[in-house]
């Protein structure tokens, strides 16, 4: 069985799912950020944990801004909260400590959900801003090859990587690197004619 992933997570996730439902006939797996579908079945659900961050203990804190001046990154506000959008967990802070308050601890950074939603399976994920979303979306493609179980699958992708600021639908093979299609870029946006130009493209090429 031949799959079509479709991914993206940039402003035109809306595309891609229109995009899904166009071929909804097809063996489609759609793999969207936070994408609002609805789950008819949730198949699987993983929770991604793996940046360190740092937090103070308020008991054993004094107050004595040391870990403020510390950090590097101004992840500490004067009240003594850590933004781990900006903590790197890099030990700064916790050796300037005189107090022994501040830990580290490895938090929660993502959860990738694995269902279906009118008839169409679906890798959905989210991502907290402090990851390293190259190292996760890896993670995430993963994923979509062994759930597609075919080194032939087409992917869909819209092609924030390694422009993000660009759109594009770029259709690739994991064999064939050689075997992909730019439909659009420079933040066009494509319109349901050229939305289902693609569909019928992928039908010449997916036969
Ligand atoms: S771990 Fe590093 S980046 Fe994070 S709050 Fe401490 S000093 Fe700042
Ligand atoms: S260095 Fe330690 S004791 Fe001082 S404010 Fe920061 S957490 Fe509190």
């Amino acid at each position: 069985m031949k799959y079509v992933v479709i991914y993206g997570d940039g402003p035109r996730k809306e595309v891609m799912i229109k995009i899904a439902k166009l071929m909804h006939k097809k063996p489609v797996l759609v793999m969207i950020g936070r994408s609002g579908l609805k789950v008819d079945e949730t198949l699987s659900f993983e929770e991604v944990y793996d940046s360190k961050k740092a937090t103070i203990n308020l008991d054993k804190c004094n107050g004595c801004e040391e870990c403020l001046k510390a950090c590097q990154k101004g992840a500490i506000s004067k009240d003594l909260k850590i933004n781990w959008n900006l903590c790197e967990g890099c030990p700064a802070c916790y050796y300037s400590c005189p107090m022994d308050a501040i830990d580290f601890r490895v938090v929660k950074s993502g959860e990738i959900r694995v269902y279906v939603s009118e008839g169409i399976p679906v890798v959905e994920y989210d991502y907290a801003p402090w990851i390293n979303r190259y190292v996760f979306v890896r993670h995430v493609r993963d994923i979509a090859k062994r759930l597609a179980n075919d080194e032939n699958t087409w992917i869909i992708e819209e092609g924030w990587h390694p422009m993000p600021w660009a759109f594009n639908i770029r259709i690739d093979g994991y064999n064939d690197p050689n075997a992909n299609l730019v439909l659009g870029k420079n933040d066009q946006v494509l319109s349901f004619n050229e939305i289902e130009k693609v569909v019928e493209t992928l039908e010449v090429i997916g036969q």
